[in-house]
């Protein structure tokens, strides 16, 4: 096979061969513009290097050599020469980039005799022998693997011998001491020479690229980003430019248009008399772009033609790395641009009006998840470098948010009237926090994965949140939190990034987030585009114009049992559980019926038209039960109820698994009276809505957790006979549907029984995870981390659907309703419906729409038309 290409062969589609740096190098090759010669050697050899346990090949040494001396022939420059000699720069560049691996080689082929050459050619002995010890070093440290330290302490202590100060206040003379001791240290650690001869240099620098493939960062950073192992890696080998020859020689990084806003112009960085590395690493302050116009007017007249040119080439923004030597501009890499959502979404839209991509390259150009940080306040990215995170939990729901400590729901309440900023902090949030959650900036709990209570209920409300971080305890009585030993009390500052689920113990200042023009004319052009129907999760009129507004067509759940925890409600509640006969249970779910008729009418009114699925009640009763003396006493108090038999009934209600106890349509079976009552309230909220505005209203009722068709024909009927005697008490009627959540699997199983009685189905994938896996919402968050951590999950099945396992379910549901009745609608409502990946798949699944909460709504509608692309 062929495992060498020069520049002047490849072309910016050969990326899995010669890595994204060779085949932009190419294509740049390709196009004219001034790239300094060089090879690449292709992954291929990496793969075959590794594959013979780290031996390379003798095809791939013959094909080094040809090209070396092509090379050499196009430069009229010769390795190791005392008079002109060849020098080139040695970089890896994987098909995917790659910040884990292998840095930079320079100046390779210096030794002893060609470092005189290079002094001959550019006149200055200190320069050449500067260069000489810097390639020792950086070769010594990164392929021989000898630590830098130990350079260093050479380095320095001849500075310290000769009183030098800085770095530039060393003789040539110096130099050649430390060389002679950089040589010195290599055979005292190798037991052999520094390579004299550049070839030699040059195999093993090769090889050392192609090892650092596997090397510890390398292999992290592939598992974080999904990359895989077997893609391997290229390296470039690319005739030397010198930037650092003196003021007419300098170095950059440029972008061409701002990665930070998008403006349309060129943005970057200049050094002057500097090599590439000293931009990168930091070492000196480089000067923003608009001064090389100054300082180098014709080579920045060019380098904006290029720029120009290569945008125009890429049809994309791009980052590039250049060189200037004695006045001549080089070109020493292009590749796309990392950007801000913000730029993101001007860049491609100022693309598509400058007619350089269309709406749908402008769509893919956008990563959903991206578009969250648009959505909230997010802190200020140079303040928060200042800082370090004391603790780090689950990112639960993005944003920042920063605030006095807090402990209770209440305290929150009380801190928000006096106009203060509060963070809660709970062990885990329960439906009783949710005024505190609503008064909090943010919410931090200890305990709690990524659908626990904090983690849903906050992305609801498009509220920051870090969920399950194990790092802290909580005292909530006490009113203060442990970290690492360290205490923090009440009314401390602390600041959380639910964007990454840092913890930060300061203030630190957050951004409000800007919806611009541009923003709206991406959605709306994804809009034109998707063909599957976005819903969203919610339970209030609140969140739900707060979800219109971001392109909700429709509510796809709502959780009625949100409904309950209202302070002035859950004494009511509590009443219909205590109840002991059936009679006692209907008055106290007569209380309830204003309330929950009054919240459907609020969530029709609102969705005006829109279709709206309301779910009836799903949480296991004990949830509502009181959950302390304190509240046992004031409920006693309240109805009547003597004490003793309030504590009897709680421990009668207590469950050991209550997540597969008594909850979902199992409630509706036992206690139909529940179900009639929240039929009531559905159908009689759209019948008065229908009057009062004209709008037609055609309720969703939903049937939670049925595994057994036989429960689903149960509590139907309750529906329909509830829904009947409406009709004929207000002497009107409207259209409604029935139908369930596919949730158990064992409702995947039979689905098309199911479907005999539900005219749609929505798929729970929340509940379908838990079972499917056998892992508890509420309590795996912890093992799971872990599981990803070490690679036994790829990823977080509450976050992104096992498409290989969940997701066979619910494909298996979807056909089996299908079959005994084709018309059915279908959607999904777990978490999951917010996730990009998972949207791809309920695309492909022919699903009519995907609902998520308030904030994921654009998410969803760009991933949408991403799947339909
Ligand atoms: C689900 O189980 O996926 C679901 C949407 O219901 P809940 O999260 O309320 O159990
Ligand atoms: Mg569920």
């Amino acid at each position: 096979g062929k495992f060498v290409y020069s520049f002047n062969e490849g072309s910016k589609d050969m990326r899995d061969l010669l890595g994204g740096k060779g085949a932009n190098l190419a294509e740049m090759t390709k196009i004219g513009l001034p790239v300094p010669f060089g090879f690449t050697i292709s992954t291929d050899a990496c793969k075959d290097y590794l594959n013979k346990g780290g031996m390379l090949d003798d095809e791939i040494v013959r094909e080094v050599y040809e090209h070396l001396d092509e090379l050499e022939q196009v430069m009229g420059k010769k390795f190791g020469d005392i008079e002109n000699p060849l020098l080139v720069s040695v970089r890896s560049g994987a098909p995917v980039s790659m910040p884990g691996m292998m840095d930079t080689i320079l100046n390779l082929g210096l030794n002893d005799d060609s470092v005189k050459g290079l002094a001959a050619k550019t006149g200055n002995e200190r320069f050449a022998y500067d260069s000489y010890r810097r390639f020792i070093q950086m070769f010594g440290d990164v392929v021989m693997e000898i630590p830098k330290s130990k350079f260093d302490q050479i380095f320095d202590g001849r500075k310290k011998e000769v009183g030098a100060e800085y770095d530039v206040d060393l003789k040539t003379e110096d130099l050649k001491v430390i060389i002679e001791g950089y040589k010195e240290l290599v055979k005292a650690e190798l037991g052999r020479e520094f390579p004299q001869n550049p070839k030699d240099q040059l195999m093993e620098a090769i090889q050392a690229v192609f090892r650092s493939w596997n090397n510890e960062r390398a292999i992290l950073y592939r598992k974080l980003n999904n990359i895989s192992a077997s893609l391997g890696t290229a390296v470039n080998v690319q005739s030397m430019v010198f930037g650092n020859t003196g003021e007419n020689s300098g170095t950059g990084v440029a972008f061409t248009r701002s990665p930070v806003n998008g403006e349309n112009k060129i943005f970057g960085e200049f050094l002057v008399n500097a090599q590439g590395e000293d931009v990168v690493a930091g070492i000196r302050t480089p000067q923003p772009i608009d001064q090389m116009k100054e300082s180098f007017p014709d080579v920045y007249g060019k380098f904006e033609d290029i720029a120009r040119i290569l945008e125009d080439h890429y049809k994309d923004m791009q980052d590039m790395e250049f060189t200037v030597e004695e006045g001549k501009l080089f070109m020493l890499q292009t590749r796309n641009g990392k950007r801000t959502a913000e730029a993101a979404v001007k860049v491609a839209v100022d693309m598509v009006n400058e007619e350089k991509i269309d709406k749908e390259t402008a769509i893919m150009r956008i990563a959903p998840e991206q578009i969250d940080q648009l959505l909230h306040p997010a802190f200020d990215a140079e303040e928060l470098k200042k800082h370090t995170p004391i603790g780090k939990g689950l990112p639960a729901s993005p944003g920042a948010a920063c605030g006095e400590i807090v402990f209770s729901a209440d305290d929150a309440a009380v801190a928000k009237e006096a106009g203060k900023k509060v963070v809660l902090v709970r062990e885990e949030t329960s439906p009783e926090d949710l005024a505190g959650m609503v008064a909090a900036e943010g919410i931090l709990t200890a305990r709690g994965g990524m659908t626990s209570h904090a983690a849903v209920v906050a992305r609801g409300m498009g509220k920051c949140c870090v969920a399950g971080c194990h790092d802290i305890t909580v005292y909530e009585e006490e009113k203060y939190m442990e970290i690492h030993g360290v205490k923090y009390h009440e009314g401390d500052m602390i600041s959380i990034n639910g964007t990454d689920g840092s913890v930060y113990a300061a203030e630190i200042a957050t951004k409000a987030p800007e919806l611009s023009g541009n923003f709206g004319t991406i959605m709306k052009w994804a809009d034109e585009i998707r063909t599957i129907g976005v819903r969203t999760n919610a339970d209030n009129p609140r969140d739900a114009k707060q979800a219109v507004q971001f392109g909700a067509e429709g509510i796809g759940l709502c959780r009625t049992e949100h409904m309950f925890f209202e302070e002035e409600r859950i004494p009511k509640i509590r009443r219909m559980i205590l109840a002991d006969t059936e009679e006692e249970r209907r008055e106290a779910l007569a209380g309830l019926l204003p309330y929950q008729k009054g919240d459907f009418k609020g969530l029709y009114e609102t969705m005006a038209g829109k279709p709206v699925t309301i779910r009836l009640l799903d949480p296991p009763l004990h949830e509502f039960l009181p959950k302390n003396e304190e509240d046992m006493k004031e409920l006693s108090e309240q109805f009547g109820i003597p004490l003793e038999k309030i504590k009897t009934k709680t421990i009668e209600l207590h469950e050991f698994n209550p997540m597969l106890g008594h909850r979902g349509c199992r409630l509706a079976v036992t206690y139909p009276e529940i179900a009639e009552m929240q039929t009531e309230a559905i159908i009689t909220a759209a019948l008065e809505v229908k009057k009062e505005t004209g709008i037609d209203i055609k309720p969703e009722i939903m049937v939670p957790l049925v595994g057994i068709p036989n429960e689903l024909k149960n509590v139907k009927k309750t529906i329909d006979e509830t829904a009947e005697r409406c009709f004929e008490q207000a002497g009107e009627r409207l259209n409604y549907m029935v139908g369930t959540m596919i949730e158990i699997p064992r409702a995947a199983l039979v689905a098309d029984e199911i479907a005999e009685d539900a005219e749609f189905f929505s798929f729970g994938t929340n509940d379908m995870t838990q079972m499917g896996f056998g892992f508890s919402r509420d309590d795996t968050g912890k093992i799971i981390r872990e599981y990803v951590e070490k690679g036994v999950l790829e990823e977080d099945p509450f976050q992104v659907l096992d498409q290989r396992g969940v997701g066979k379910l619910v494909k298996m549901a979807a056909e089996e309703g299908r079959k005994t009745r084709p018309n059915i609608k279908l959607g999904i409502c777990g978490e999951h419906g917010g996730n990009p990946k998972t949207i791809d798949f309920c695309h492909r699944l022919g699903l009519n729409y995907v609902s998520c909460s308030p904030f994921r709504v654009p998410i969803a509608r760009l991933a949408a038309a991403q799947a339909a692309i």
